[in-house]
């Protein structure tokens, strides 16, 4: 069968365009096809059909998954987990610890998503199934997923952006699994913006994610939102950066006594020159907006500020 949304990225990885809600370029989820495949975040639910697709085509059949992985729970990459799981009944699958209890009972979880996302929660998500708990392994601070043929991916934990999220090295390629601790890339514009949202988001903790990521010398960054990215040193030094320019602009506008929505104002308007995305087409605007949308942004970041003291 052929797919037009696959793309093969060298030693044996592929990414597969998880095409959420119908974009095209937005979220990403990523094949290593080896003696054990191994598929690296889902998608949301409506993308699992998608995704078994890209698997058929790369030839993976319903007992030939033997792990998938997410980065951390959020729906746009483990939304499709409970339906991937059904599809691949032999797969084992593997979350932090902070995440795991959600992918079996995900009752909570959605029921959350539905506070912040209301009537777009369909259009956009989908809802999370369950998963058996047997089928679930948590990871602890650092991890291990086997390759086979003693290739194997390292999770390290990396909160800041989430309290459940892991970062994934491969130990054949050297690519880094950066989930959104390293913020949302845009290939076409090669912007690149932070993703801070409530309730988790900290600063502090963030910025220690990002330098752990850079300790561990990956060779090159693969985002979920989108793709890879070879220039490593450079690209973290600008997610710490863009992480401070915005944390910098919510606390002036929160001294400033503004409001939620003045402040959303004031740190889009500040920041827009920043990203080519915001200057050229609706369509790009919209799907930047979507990931890392400047009302998301300073909420996390606010409500990190209104419960840090100093
Ligand atoms: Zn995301």
């Amino acid at each position: 069968m052929a797919v037009d949304n696959v793309t093969a990225l060298g030693a044996d990885v592929y990414e597969i365009d998880t095409r959420m809600a119908g974009y095209s370029g937005i979220t990403a989820g990523y094949l290593i096809l080896g003696d054990r495949p191994c598929l690296v975040e889902t998608g949301t639910s409506t993308s699992a059909p998608i995704v078994r697709d890209a698997l058929t085509s790369l030839g993976v059949g319903p007992d030939d998954l033997a792990t998938v992985v997410v980065t951390h729970i959020h729906l746009d990459h483990a939304g499709g987990v409970g339906d991937i799981a059904r599809f691949y009944p032999s797969a084992e699958i593997v979350v932090h610890e902070k995440g795991a209890r959600h992918l079996a009972d995900p009752s909570r979880l959605m029921a959350s998503a539905k506070m912040v996302w209301g009537d777009k929660l369909d259009v956009l998500f989908g809802a999370l199934a369950p998963t058996d708990a047997a089928r679930i392994r948590a990871l602890g601070d650092t991890g291990n997923i086997d390759l086979g043929n003693g290739r194997t991916l390292s999770s390290h934990y990396s909160p800041g952006h989430a309290k459940h999220h892991v970062g994934l090295l491969d130990s054949l390629s050297g690519d880094l699994y950066v989930g959104d601790a390293a913020g949302v890339y845009l290939p076409e514009t090669g912007d690149l913006r932070p993703a801070t949202p409530p309730p988790d988001f900290d600063l502090g903790v963030a910025l220690d994610s990002i330098a752990l990521f850079d300790a561990l010398g990956p060779q090159r960054l693969l985002f979920s939102h989108y793709g890879p990215v070879t220039n490593v040193a450079e690209t973290l030094e600008r997610s710490a950066e863009e992480l401070r320019i915005w944390v910098d602009l919510t606390r002036q506008a929160r001294s400033e006594g503004l409001d939620l929505d003045h402040a959303v104002a004031m740190v889009r308007d500040r920041t827009r020159e920043r990203y080519a995305a915001l200057q050229g087409d609706e369509t790009t605007a919209e799907q930047f907006e979507l990931l890392s949308g400047a009302p998301s942004n300073v909420a996390g970041i606010m409500h990190w500020l209104d419960r840090t003291p100093g």
